[in-house]
């Protein structure tokens, strides 16, 4: 089993990207954001635990992220890989991962921090199929989502307080990593600051697709 990791500061655009190369991949995408949001939404004990950490714009305990990755992978349509958005966040939860699967790219998505907040404010969902929009730069259609039955949905923690704890979350826990998958040779930096076709361009290229 082979895995790919998106990975960026919040609103980079990994959901956006994984939704994209999905089909040229052939690999489901894994977001530890969504899974969390489901179990908050079921109030599961994981959810119970992780909602306080999720609105204050906090990392949620690597213990927790760890167990459902676990139990994510053993999924049967994991069983050739998964490209994962939004893990690992931290060391040790890529040190999990290591002994999990082997990780063959780290597709780093560049957005500079001033760019961030207007793209996590903007930010809204499809409640029915769940593509992810932006009120200025990738409007819904005018003729409708694709799915035929567009209703918005905006999350909870997308706003201006929320995303500067994120930041900072990104900044002190999460960047370290790229030092480290970049020791390991498989990391590459994409500049995620332009035209979303242009950037999924880049992704596949890195990727050998
Ligand atoms: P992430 O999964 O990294 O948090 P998203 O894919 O949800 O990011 O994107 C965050 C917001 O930015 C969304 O509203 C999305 O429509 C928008 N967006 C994504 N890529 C781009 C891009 N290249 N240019 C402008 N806006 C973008
Ligand atoms: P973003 O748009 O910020 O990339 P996500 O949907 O990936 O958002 O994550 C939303 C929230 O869920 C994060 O702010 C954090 O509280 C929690 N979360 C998601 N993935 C992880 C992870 N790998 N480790 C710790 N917390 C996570």
């Amino acid at each position: 089993m082979s895995s790919i990791v998106l990975f960026g500061p919040p609103g980079a655009g990994k959901g956006t990207q994984a939704e994209r190369i999905m089909i040229s991949t052939g690999l489901p995408q894994v977001s530890t954001g969504d899974m969390l949001r489901a179990a908050v939404k079921e109030q599961t004990p994981t959810g119970l635990e992780a909602k306080g950490y999720m609105e204050a714009g906090q990392l949620v305990p690597d213990s927790i992220i760890i167990e459902l990755i676990r139990q994510r992978i053993k999924l049967p349509d994991a069983i050739d890989g998964v490209m994962f958005d939004g893990f690992p966040r931290t060391i040790p939860q890529a040190e999990a991962l290591a002994e999990i699967t082997d990780v063959t790219h780290v597709i780093a998505i560049e957005v500079p921090d001033e760019k961030i907040v207007e793209r996590i404010c903007g930010r809204y969902s499809c409640s029915n199929c769940g593509l992810v929009f932006h009120e200025t730069f990738n409007p819904v259609p005018e003729s409708g989502c694709t799915c035929g039955n567009f209703e918005e949905k905006r999350r909870a923690d997308d706003n201006q307080d929320t995303v500067l704890s994120r930041l900072s979350a990104y900044h002190e826990q999460t960047s370290p990593l790229a030092e480290w998958y970049d020791n390991l040779g498989i990391f590459h930096r994409i500049d995620g600051d332009r035209a979303i076709d242009l950037i999924s361009t880049d992704i596949l290229e890195a990727l050998g697709n």
